[in-house]
């Protein structure tokens, strides 16, 4: 079976060093396995994202010397790649769930959920864990709130640790208090990410998650959307974010350099890659490289050898600045 992997963005900014070096690395498992791989538009947040940002994206990774097999500007058999136009798909994952008893309507509020202060702590990517208050509401007091406001859709989750094997983490555990019930469609009719990114990682054949380790605890619930729609669940590699010299994770001002940046800088895409590289230890120093000289280099799984964490170093921060 052919491997597939992706890289789905949400265009609500344009793309930064920490979104070029997942995009990297994405592409370098699927380029190292022979495999294929896809760009996604994650634009289902109407709100907060845009088409010219989208557009901007798609630009700068080609700068970067990314190429994609299917998405935007290419076509493929699983379009639309962009989230915008998959709406029918999240709606017929929705009445399937429906059927299969794992959703029900939810009216509270957010201040109805500060007021519960004995909630446990939930999942850091969505704030406090959910106290199920509207999990067990009877015919009549769902009539009575229903009449006062629309309702957010949650996904039921069933209370039992969730444990899976990570590409880079290892196995992985999450508590059966740490997941709970969470929205799979907003009250403003608005799907959520958790719903899309698992219909469309399904749909179009996704075999490999490579992304991010501030999503890591998104996979328990993608995990467990999985499962209620019958689907089967790709395998995740959540690699390690880039941090500072303290160890710091980037912060907003870091993340401001973004690709545009760099190249309106006169930065070539090789210098840029050779920096990340460094960071990640594939290769010893920052020689600007392109993206497909990377490919003997890359380590796919967090192998003896490979660093824990991903380190811009001073010396690779001041190759940065220096080009901004
Ligand atoms: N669209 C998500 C983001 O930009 C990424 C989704 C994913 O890789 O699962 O953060």
């Amino acid at each position: 079976m052919t491997r597939r992997g992706r890289f789905a963005p949400t265009p609500s900014g344009l793309l930064h060093i920490g979104n070029a070096f997942t995009a990297l690395s994405a592409w370098l498992q699927m380029r190292q396995a022979g495999g294929e791989f896809v760009l996604r538009v994650e634009d289902i947040d109407t709100a907060r994202s845009r088409a010219d940002l989208a557009e901007r994206q798609l630009e700068d990774l080609q700068w970067l010397g990314i190429d994609w097999d299917e998405g935007p500007r290419k076509g493929g058999a699983y379009a639309p790649y962009e989230q915008s136009g998959r709406m029918p798909l999240y709606e017929a994952a929705l009445d399937r769930l429906s059927q299969n008893g794992r959703i029900y309507p939810c009216y509270c509020s957010r201040s109805d959920l500060a007021r519960v202060a004995s909630a446990p702590h939930g999942l850091s990517s969505e704030g406090g864990a959910y106290p199920g208050l509207c999990r067990e509401l009877s015919e009549e007091e769902r009539r009575e709130k229903a009449a006062l406001k629309p309702p957010a859709t949650r996904f039921m989750m069933a209370q039992r640790p969730v444990t899976f094997s990570d590409g880079w983490a290892g196995e992985v555990t999450f508590a059966d208090d740490a997941v709970s019930d969470f929205v799979v469609k907003r009250a403003d009719g608005m799907y959520s990410y958790q719903l899309a990114v698992t219909v469309d990682d399904a749909a179009m054949g996704i075999t490999d998650v490579l992304r991010g380790a501030d999503l890591l605890d998104s996979t328990p619930r993608q995990l467990a959307l999985y499962e209620a729609l019958g689907l089967t669940a790709p395998s995740f590699t959540h690699v390690p974010l880039l941090v500072d010299a303290n160890g710091e994770r980037l912060s907003k001002r870091d993340h401001s350099i973004t690709l545009s940046s760099l190249r309106d800088s006169g930065m070539t895409p090789e210098q840029l890659v050779g920096v990340l590289a460094c960071a990640a230890g594939w290769i010893d120093r920052p020689t600007p490289l392109a993206p497909a000289d990377l490919i003997p280099h890359f380590r796919p799984i967090n192998e003896e050898g490979a660093r824990d964490r991903f380190t811009l170093t001073d010396s690779l921060w001041r190759l940065l600045l220096s080009a901004t």
